[in-house]
């Protein structure tokens, strides 16, 4: 009925074509329902412009039926009185799950986001399962402490710590990594023992909803998870807003955390924010010139550069530049560009038209500004349709320039050269964002220096865009607060209460 299923029905699996060619609906309270007000909006192949299916477009009244589902389902028996162990056996159900179906989890992926249906599969899906699989291990280890206190007056107390749930999480997530942002934020929440609405970005909603089936599978009680797809404007504020959620994890631009913070301010719900980033990726003169371009173009052109953690600032020492700058050039002319799902792509379309517009129209401000691009700029030759965007590097930029101060969230580079690391320093750090920063160097002493001296979230010496379940990940400045992931990642899903027992 919705779909124009020949450009990628052929390329995936049966279950996946299933999936992707029926319309979908919210899941709440472990049902399947529509919209109350029956609204539905339409999620699009990004490689060609055409309709995939119809999801249900949640509204206000939706987001209250969910709330009281997960408030319900925190406090029933059945999720209070579980385990700690058996809420990690569920998580690890649910981590066996995705692997089980993780082929069909990557088609699903690729075709709504766009991204290549390889990275898909090892990076986003192998991810997600890996995230559920360690915070499984986490309920039994959320130990509090004993306390020794000092009383006045011949007292004494025992006084101890428990780290409870923090209630209902309203979990925001963007289009960027659809499916392993979600996990990001619900495999920590779940761990902590919260209730969960999870809301997907309007532009990839395809792959949260088969996670819900696959949550309603493992066995989760039902209203612990419930997925609402919609829009940010009604469904993502009517969370933001509502009195009955104690937290909102929000991944995405700037713009729209700062809003929620504000938002959260009037209720004082916890908030944790993982935002936009700039970052730097700074090559010393001591680095080998072929490795580092190599790494640089993957650092900026992974996820077709929408990515937040993407290394858009490259700033090479003046001794490699003019080397390394054309080895980048060289190697974003050979990314092989095209649909996610067809077989070689190494670079897909961009995730929507308005995405396709913003970064031209920040290709058009750089040059307006004086930049030059070495290569790329805009729509391949050979790709009409779809949101296609060549791999871009610029160089001649100002550092006061809008592409080197500003997110862009595409494929596009600017590349810079630098004599001083003192200068070099201080020109990573002048942004408003801190997500992260690249270092090549084969010095060690250098490479521990620059990393205490920049202000970022996360350093990488060597590498670049590498996470992992255990390690915190987040942002200095306007890029977020607090930090996902990791030890510091589940306490943002718990409250600390002192207990005290008077035992004179
Ligand atoms: P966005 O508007 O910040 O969207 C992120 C999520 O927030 C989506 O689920 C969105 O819903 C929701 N949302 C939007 N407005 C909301 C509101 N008022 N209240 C509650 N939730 C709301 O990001 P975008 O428009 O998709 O992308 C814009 C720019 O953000 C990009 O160009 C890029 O610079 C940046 N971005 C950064 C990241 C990151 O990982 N840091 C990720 C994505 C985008 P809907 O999508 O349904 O509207
Ligand atoms: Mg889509």
């Amino acid at each position: 009925m919705f779909t124009d299923v020949s450009g990628w029905s052929d390329l995936i699996g049966e279950a996946a074509r299933r999936f992707a060619t029926r319309p979908h609906r919210l899941f709440i309270n472990g049902a399947w329902c529509d919209a109350a007000e029956g609204t539905t909006f339409e999620t699009l192949d990004p490689a060609s412009g055409t309709v995939i299916t119809s999801v249900a477009d949640a509204g206000p009244a939706d987001v209250d039926a969910a709330v009281r589902a997960a408030r319900a389902a925190l406090e029933s028996n059945a999720w209070r009185k579980m385990t700690p162990i058996d809420r990690g056996r569920l998580l690890n159900r649910l981590a066996d799950l995705i692997e089980a179906n993780a082929q069909e989890l990557a088609e699903l992926e690729s075709l709504d986001n766009g991204k290549p249906l390889t990275a898909a599969l090892n990076g986003d899906v192998a991810g997600t399962a890996k995230m559920f699989r360690y915070f499984a291990g986490w309920p039994s280890k959320l130990e509090g402490a004993t306390i020794p206190v000092s009383p006045s007056g011949g007292r004494t107390f025992l006084n101890y710590t428990r780290s409870e749930p923090v209630g209902v999480c309203g979990l925001i997530v963007p289009w960027n990594f659809p499916l392993s942002m979600a996990a990001w934020k619900l495999a920590p929440a779940l761990a902590a023992g919260c209730g969960c609405i999870l809301k997907p970005a309007e532009q990839t909603p395809l792959t949260a909803l088969r996670l819900a089936e696959l949550i309603d599978g493992a066995g989760f009680p039902a209203g612990i998870v419930n997925v609402l797809t919609g829009r940010g404007a009604s469904a993502g504020a009517a969370l933001v807003s509502h009195p009955g959620v104690d937290k909102i994890a929000f991944t995405g631009s700037t713009q729209v955390g700062k809003n929620i913070a504000r938002q959260c301010a009037d209720s004082l719900k916890r908030v944790t924010l993982e935002l936009g980033g700039k970052s730097p990726n700074i090559i010393l003169p001591d680095a080998d010139p072929a490795e580092v371009a190599e790494a640089a173009a993957t650092a900026i052109f992974y996820n077709q550069g929408q990515v937040c953690t993407a290394g858009s600032r490259l700033y090479i020492h003046r001794k490699h530049f003019d080397r390394v700058v054309a080895d980048v050039a060289s190697k974003a002319q050979s990314i092989r560009i095209g649909p996610g799902l067809a077989a070689g792509t190494q670079m897909g379309p961009l995730v929507s038209s308005l995405q396709h517009e913003r970064v031209s129209q920040y290709v058009d401000i750089g040059r307006s500004e004086g930049g030059t691009t070495l290569t790329g700029g805009g729509r391949p030759h050979d790709r009409p349709d779809g949101y296609f965007f060549e791999p871009t590097v610029f160089v001649d930029t100002r550092d006061s320039a809008r592409i080197v101060k500003e997110e862009i969230f595409g494929p596009v580079l600017t590349a810079m050269p630098w004599d001083d690391i003192d200068d070099l320093v201080n020109r990573a750090n002048d942004s408003p964002f801190g997500l992260a920063a690249g270092v090549w160097t084969r010095d060690v002493k250098q490479a521990h220096r620059i990393a205490a001296q920049l202000k970022a979230g996360t350093v990488w010496v060597n590498c670049y865009n590498v996470t992992d379940p255990a390690s915190p990940f987040g942002g200095f400045k306007e890029s977020g607060w607090g930090r996902e992931l990791g030890r510091k990642g589940i306490e943002n899903y718990l409250e600390t209460k002192s207990v005290w027992i008077n035992v004179a």
